[in-house]
C-alpha cells in the first residue's frame, strides 16, 4: 500500500515524499480513504502509530477548496494540550505547504492577539486545546458554523484531563451536518458515548498494536528503594547506552529536584512540568529536541503523545500512578522501528501501581537486574533498610526465581492527591504535590551480575505533557507484552 493509493491529490503526496513517509501507517492506509469520501470516523490506535498524518493529510486537500470566511473556522482540531496542538500545526505546515491554507493555534499560555488577527481574517483550520476555545467562544470571538469539519483527538486524554463536558459544548456549536473524526488509543465507555451522540453513522477503524511494537520496547522494572532511586538512575544512564532518555517523574517537585541533582552531576539534563510557562516548555522541549541536552526530566503533563524521535531511554524515575500512563510514557522510545528501552523504578510504596500497570499491559515486566555492586552500592542506607521483612512482589510474576525483595508496601498515593499532580492546562488549578522521597525502605538482595541487557537505538527527545487522568480502567488497552529480561533486586 502506497500514499498513492489513498486518493490523494498530487501536491500533497509530494509534501508526504519530501517529509519522507514512504508508506501510510496501518491507520492512516485505513483512515485516509473513508475521510476524503467525508465519513465520519472513529480511529482507535496506539500512540505512535501516525494518526496525526491520518487526519491531517485528508484533511488538507479536503480543506484545499472552499474559500475562508472571517470569524469562521472552517475545521476545527481539538487536542487536549498545547504542545499536540502544536504539534499538529506543525504537520499542516509540512504538508500543507503545496496548498493555500491558513491556520491558527489557540492555545492557553500564549499571547491571543495574534490567533485573533488570523481568525478575523478567516482561517482554514483552527487547532485548539479545548479550554482556550471556550474562553473565546464565551466572549463571542469566534463563531463555529461555518466548522465543517471536525476533529477529536487522543479523546482518551481530554477524558482523562476532563475535557469532555466542553467538548460537548463545542460539538453543539457547529453545524449537525460536519463530517466528524474521532482518535483515541482507547475507546473507554464515555469516550463511546460521546461518540454516539456527535458523531454520524461512524466507520470504525481498529488497528491493532502491530506485532513488532512489542519488541521496540524492551521493558524492565528496577526495585529499588526511594532513597536509592537517583543514584541507581545514573549507574543506569551510565550503562546503558543511553543516548537520550526522557526521565518521567510523578510529582513536579522530583522533576524538578531530579533535574538539579542530575545535572549537578555533570549530566545534560532539562526539565518540562506543569509549573514552568509555556515559553520555558517549549524553549526546554527545542533544546532537547535540538540536541543540546540529552536528558529530559518531565512530568506526564508535557508528555502525553508528544513526538520526539529516537528516545534510547525512558525512565519511569517513579511507578506511574495510572496505569494508562505507563503505556504512554515508554511509547516515548521505540518508535518508528527503532528499539528502546524502559526502566521503571518500583519502591515498596510502588507494589499496587506496578500491578495495576502490569494488569494492563498483560503480564510482568521483567525485572532487571541491576550490574554489580560496585556499580551501586546497595547497602549504603542501612538505618533505613532495616524496617521491613521484605515482601516479595508477587513472586510468580519474578522469571527465573529471581525476585525482588520488596519491602512493605504503602498505599499509592490517594487518588485525590494523584490527580493533583499536574495542572490541568487551560483551567484547572495547579497545585503542586510533594515531593518524592517515601518512607520506607527495602531491603536490598545481593545484586547479581547483571543480565546481558543490550542497550539500543539511539535516542532523542520526548516530552511530556500535562493534565490528570480523572480515571478509566476499561481495559480496552491491550498492551505490549514486555521483552524478558532478567530479575533482581536492589
Ligand atoms: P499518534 O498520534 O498515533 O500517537 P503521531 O501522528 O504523533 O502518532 O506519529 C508518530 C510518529 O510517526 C511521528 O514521528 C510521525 O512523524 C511518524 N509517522 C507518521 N506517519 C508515518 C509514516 N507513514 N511513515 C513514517 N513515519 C510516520
Ligand atoms: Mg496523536
Amino acid at each position: 500500500m502506497s500514499f498513492a493509493d489513498l486518493g490523494l491529490s498530487n501536491e500533497l503526496l509530494q509534501a508526504v515524499e519530501t517529509a519522507g513517509y514512504t508508506e501510510p501507517t496501518p491507520i492512516q492506509a485505513q483512515t485516509i480513504p473513508p475521510v476524503l469520501m467525508m465519513k465520519d470516523i472513529i480511529g482507535i490506535a496506539q500512540t505512535g502509530t501516525g494518526k496525526t498524518a491520518a487526519f491531517v493529510l485528508p484533511m488538507i486537500d479536503i480543506l484545499g477548496h472552499g474559500r475562508r470566511r472571517a470569524l469562521m473556522p472552517r475545521s476545527l482540531i481539538l487536542e487536549p494540550t498545547r504542545e499536540l496542538a502544536a504539534q499538529v500545526a506543525e504537520n499542516f505546515e509540512k504538508y500543507g505547504k503545496n496548498h493555500d491554507l491558513k491556520m491558527a493555534l489557540l492555545i492557553g499560555g500564549v499571547q491571543m492577539g495574534d490567533q485573533l488577527k488570523a481568525l478575523s481574517a478567516g482561517v482554514d483550520v483552527l487547532i485548539a486545546t479545548p479550554g482556550r476555545l471556550m474562553d473565546l467562544f464565551e466572549r463571542g470571538k469566534i463563531m463555529l458554523t461555518g466548522c465543517e469539519l471536525l476533529v477529536i483527538d487522543e479523546a482518551d486524554r481530554m477524558l482523562d484531563m476532563g475535557f469532555i463536558p466542553d467538548i460537548e459544548t463545542i460539538c453543539s456549536k457547529l453545524p449537525a451536518n460536519r463530517q466528524t473524526l474521532l482518535f483515541s488509543a482507547t475507546m473507554p465507555p464515555v469516550i463511546k458515548k460521546l461518540a454516539d451522540r456527535f458523531l454520524t453513522n461512524p466507520k470504525y477503524i481498529e488497528v491493532a498494536r502491530p506485532a513488532s511494537n512489542n519488541t521496540s520496547i524492551v521493558q524492565h522494572k528496577v526495585a529499588v528503594p526511594s532513597r536509592k532511586k537517583r543514584e541507581v538512575l545514573r549507574e543506569l544512564l551510565k550503562t546503558d547506552n543511553v543516548t537520550t532518555a526522557i526521565i518521567f517523574a510523578n510529582r513536579k517537585t522530583t522533576v524538578r529536584e531530579l533535574a538539579k541533582s542530575l545535572k549537578s552531576y555533570g549530566f545534560s539534563a532539562g526539565e518540562i512540568h506543569g509549573d514552568m510557562d509555556q515559553a520555558s516548555r517549549n524553549a526546554e522541549l527545542e533544546r532537547f529536541k535540538a540536541g543540546e541536552i540529552s536528558i529530559l526530566c518531565a512530568s506526564d503533563v508535557a508528555a502525553r503523545g508528544l513526538d520526539v524521535k529516537g528516545v534510547s531511554h525512558v525512565f519511569n524515575f517513579d511507578t506511574p500512578w495510572h496505569p494508562d500512563d505507563y503505556v504512554h510514557r515508554i511509547g516515548r522510545t521505540g518508535r518508528g522501528g527503532a528499539t528502546g528501552r524502559a526502566f521503571t523504578f518500583v519502591a515498596p510504596e510502588d507494589a499496587e501501581a506496578i500491578a495495576n500497570v502490569e494488569k494492563l499491559t498483560g503480564g510482568p515486566i521483567p525485572i532487571y537486574q541491576l550490574g554489580s555492586s560496585e556499580d551501586v552500592d546497595v547497602h549504603e542506607d542501612k538505618a533505613v533498610r532495616e524496617e521491613k521483612p521484605a515482601r516479595e512482589e508477587k513472586p510468580k510474576r519474578a522469571p527465573r526465581g529471581k525476585r525482588p525483595a520488596q519491602a512493605e508496601t504503602e498505599a499509592p498515593e490517594p487518588r485525590a492527591a494523584a490527580e493533583k499532580r499536574e495542572d490541568r492546562p487551560a483551567r484547572a488549578p495547579r497545585r503542586e504535590t510533594r515531593s518524592e522521597e517515601p518512607k520506607r525502605e527495602v531491603r536490598a538482595e545481593t545484586p547479581a551480575p547483571a543480565p546481558s541487557a543490550p542497550a539500543r537505538g539511539p535516542a532523542r527527545g520526548g516530552r511530556r505533557r500535562d493534565a490528570e487522568p480523572v480515571t478509566r480502567d476499561d481495559g480496552s488497552w491491550n498492551g505490549p507484552v514486555p521483552n524478558f529480561l532478567h530479575v533482581s533486586a536492589l
